[in-house]
């Protein structure tokens, strides 16, 4: 049978966009690479633990329309994202608030917090015209030294001169004591894993696992009116205008006989000699208990490496400087004659698109495909 989608990918785009196609009575078929469901949020249970197998998801939303979509596939757990920065073994807390403020420079309240950073933001004059100037100018030279600069130079493999502002505007900085890392309404864990919220996504829909699209798109493009393709976009065009640049991320990952190995879900390193960016102990995305509230005797830890992708690697972020920036919009001008296929999510639309972001705009694109 002829379908009307096809969903190249079974992330959060192609999951939202294929459960909302059958919701609206059209034939769906989604496809996936890999042998799982779920993308970059696929969580694995190891030691009754929820993995977090590519990365560290937290759910954080301000958007009551997205937090009301994903609640009808998953309850959430309160968990809040508060990670520590371990600066070559000294510890501060994150994102920068009143006790980092405190452990940095020994000031106790607000203003005179706000002063050692006026005194310190003062070297930046004008518009801060990268994440070196940005970052100096929210929290001053000494924070950028210790917290940002080892670890943000780490992630992305370049200096912070040479990247993009914005990406460190994701990080509230506030003058309270509040270590909530998320500015957001919402936020929390699904309970039982992202893999099992998506599989409620995919429920009843057809879904073929370790095919590759690319290999035989002439044969999958068959099967369907229109496609809906969620891998990278220069990948679709074998690359014709040279690749994008992105970065890939390693995790080295541990089970280790011990209940508790450093106390919290996320810490990073943010020194520059250290050479995984953050160690993340998955067990206390769910306040260290398996289903049944039982505490677990073992944890399971990750290491993360960032590095440079190259071809063969799975692409993480996307580099959103300039100069892909401009390509990346060749590669759109490209993808607008593709008058079948559609281009949606990180890798799809190039862009460094939280949870959130990647569902709301599914669910836009829906409306205007799908009506
Ligand atoms: N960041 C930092 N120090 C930290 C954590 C984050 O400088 O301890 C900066 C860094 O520039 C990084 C950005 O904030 O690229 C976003 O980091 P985050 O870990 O939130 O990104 P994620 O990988 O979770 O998308």
């Amino acid at each position: 049978m002829k379908y009307d989608y096809l969903v190249v990918g079974s992330g959060l785009f192609g999951a939202v966009f294929a459960q909302q196609a059958k919701e609206r009575g059209k034939s769906v078929l989604v496809i996936d690479k890999r042998p799982n469901i779920a993308g970059n949020v696929y969580t694995e249970k190891i030691e009754g633990i929820n993995v977090h197998k590519y990365g560290a998801h937290i759910f954080h939303t301000n958007n009551k329309r997205v937090w009301d979509y994903v609640t009808k596939f998953a309850e959430f757990n309160r968990f809040t994202n508060s990670p520590v920065a371990n600066f070559k073994g000294e510890l501060y807390s994150m994102p920068f608030n009143m006790y980092t403020f405190n452990k940095m420079w020994g000031v106790v309240t607000p203003d005179e917090a706000k002063a050692k950073i006026d005194e310190q933001r003062a070297e930046i004059k004008g518009e801060p015209k990268n994440l070196e100037e940005q970052a100096i100018s929210l929290v001053g030279r000494d924070i950028y030294e210790k917290l940002i600069k080892g670890y943000t130079e780490k992630q992305w493999g370049r200096d912070c001169k040479d990247l993009p502002a914005f990406i460190i505007k994701r990080l509230p900085v506030r003058l309270t004591y509040d270590n909530n890392y998320f500015n957001a309404l919402y936020q929390g864990i699904p309970m039982g894993g992202y893999t099992k919220m998506v599989g409620n996504m995919l429920d009843g829909i057809e879904v073929r696992l370790g095919v590759d699209y690319l290999e035989n798109k002439d044969e999958f493009d068959k099967l369907a009116d229109k496609v809906l393709y969620t891998g990278a976009i220069d990948a679709y065009f074998g690359y014709s205008l040279g690749n994008l640049e992105y970065r890939s991320v390693r995790f080295e990952n541990e089970v280790l006989d011990t209940p508790n190995f450093q106390g919290n879900a996320a810490v990073n390193y943010t020194d520059r000699e250290t050479p995984w960016t953050r160690i993340i102990e998955h067990k206390w995305f769910e306040f260290g208990k398996d289903e049944e509230g039982n505490d677990l005797e073992k944890t399971v830890i990750s290491r993360e490496y960032s590095s440079e992708w190259k071809p063969g690697d799975e692409p993480y972020y996307p580099v959103n400087d300039e100069k892909n920036g401009a390509l990346y919009e060749q590669y759109k001008k490209l993808s607008e004659n593709e008058k079948n296929v559609i281009f949606g999510g990180r890798l799809g639309e190039y862009k460094y698109y939280d949870m959130d972001a990647v569902i709301a705009s599914a669910l836009d694109m829906c409306e205007k495909e799908l009506g």
